[in-house]
């Protein structure tokens, strides 16, 4: 009898996964991986946060039973993420207009939203940019949708193609779905100014686009208020939209898995309706989520002292960052390298697009053992000051 697998096809691997595999099996010691989407402490390290060691030692020790979450996941959770991500005042979270959901992290949220977008509009196409993050293809499409991009890097401008975008956004029809990345656009570091967050709104409102904002790195650029810009732009417009949020680097919580799905309603009796069925789309995927790292979470926001904890080292994370790209950027320059590199420096968040070809990002990782991904893209905060002078020569030897 012939085994009902026998005729499986290896599936493509995931590029990413792909590049740490091959690091991994690299024997030389002064080896870099920048391909990857973490952040490393100046040691080299996934940092383990304070706050998050603190809130963690509370809860192991208070040795709580392990319950079933409530399908949509703690109430203490899903408030503090409202309040994360529209502040403490937001008139939509008085009026009961925001509907959140803990979920598997930002990919959980994304596909949940993805799911429950799918039953509500069926006839609708998801527009992501491009370039975008590389699983927001194939999530959106694995739901059922026919996925297309919107125009959005100008490789040649290192900045955003901001009228290709606009022009793409006003010819697509209502009831079409847009991804935008509302801060630390991956993979390119570019984002849009206030004036062209507040143009995108109107086009989104005069076309009948919904808006699905994905928010994987709040904190990473500017600060925690200041990174939600463009969602309370979106709050201010009263238009009704779609928000994937993550804790996964801004706590540095990566395994844990903690996000959360919020939509926005026009009503609170619109919400009642939507959490209903958001329920409906979660219970038959994976039930209710899990309790730790939500309630880790909960507990940091929730108490003024560790939050203030995580405030501090949240601002560490992204001012190691803005060092490590100012720093990158001299050492080019001190090394005599011609080209003009500090477009790094203006890019926000964990990545650089730093314009390197495949043919170069193959060269450095052959000849010096330095990983980046072939298009280009580093992690800037996957730099220190013990490895980055090793990076440098190696990018200024590939030019
Ligand atoms: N969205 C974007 C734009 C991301 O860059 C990432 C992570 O790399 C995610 C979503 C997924 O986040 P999580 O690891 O929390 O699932």
């Amino acid at each position: 009898t012939t085994s009902i697998f026998s005729a499986v096809e290896m599936a493509p691997r995931d590029p990413i996964l792909g590049l740490n595999e091959a690091f991994g099996a690299d024997t030389r010691t002064t080896k870099v991986n920048l391909g990857v989407g973490v952040y490393f402490d100046e040691s080299g390290k996934i940092p383990l946060l304070d706050a998050v060691k603190r809130a963690e030692k509370t809860r192991i020790e208070s040795l709580p039973a392990r319950g079933y979450q409530p399908i949509e996941g703690a109430p203490a959770y899903n408030q503090a993420v409202q309040k994360l991500l529209f502040g403490n005042d937001s008139p939509l979270l008085a009026e009961g207009r925001v509907v959140t959901a803990q979920a598997l992290g930002g990919t959980g949220a994304l596909k949940v939203g993805a799911d429950y977008l799918r039953r509500l509009l069926p006839d609708a196409k998801v527009y992501i940019s491009d370039p975008s993050w590389e699983n927001h293809r194939a999530l959106f499409e694995t739901a059922g949708f026919t996925v297309e991009t919107y125009p959005y890097y100008d490789a040649a401008a290192r900045g955003v193609n901001f009228d290709g975008m606009a022009a793409c956004l006003k010819s697509l029809p209502a009831g079409s779905i847009v991804v935008l990345h509302a801060c630390c656009h991956n993979p390119t570091g570019a984002d849009l100014t206030e004036a062209q967050w507040r143009e995108i709104i109107e086009i989104t409102k005069a076309r009948g686009l919904v808006g699905f904002l994905d928010m994987a790195y709040q904190g990473f650029a500017d600060g925690i208020a200041e990174d939600a810009l463009a969602l309370n732009l979106f709050a201010a417009s009263g238009l009704q939209f779609v928000v994937s949020s993550s804790f996964s680097k801004s706590f540095s919580l990566y395994g844990e898995r903690v996000g959360a799905l919020s939509i926005v309603t026009a009503s609170k009796d619109e919400s009642a309706r939507v959490m209903s069925q958001i329920k409906r789309t979660i219970r038959t995927n994976y039930s209710n989520p899990p309790t730790h790292g939500g309630s880790v979470v909960a507990a940091v926001l929730s108490s003024p002292e560790l939050r203030n904890v995580w405030e501090t080292e949240l601002a560490g994370m992204r001012d190691r960052i803005r060092t490590m790209r100012q720093s990158f950027v001299q050492k080019l320059q001190a090394k005599g390298v011609a080209q003009d590199f500090s477009f790094i420096i203006k890019q926000r968040g964990m990545f650089s697009y730093t314009g390197l070809s495949a043919d170069q990002v193959a060269r450095m990782q052959n000849e010096f053992g330095v990983y980046a991904v072939s298009t280009g893209r580093i992690c800037v905060a996957a730099m220190n000051t013990r490895n980055i002078d090793y990076v440098v020569d190696a990018v200024a030897a590939v030019l």
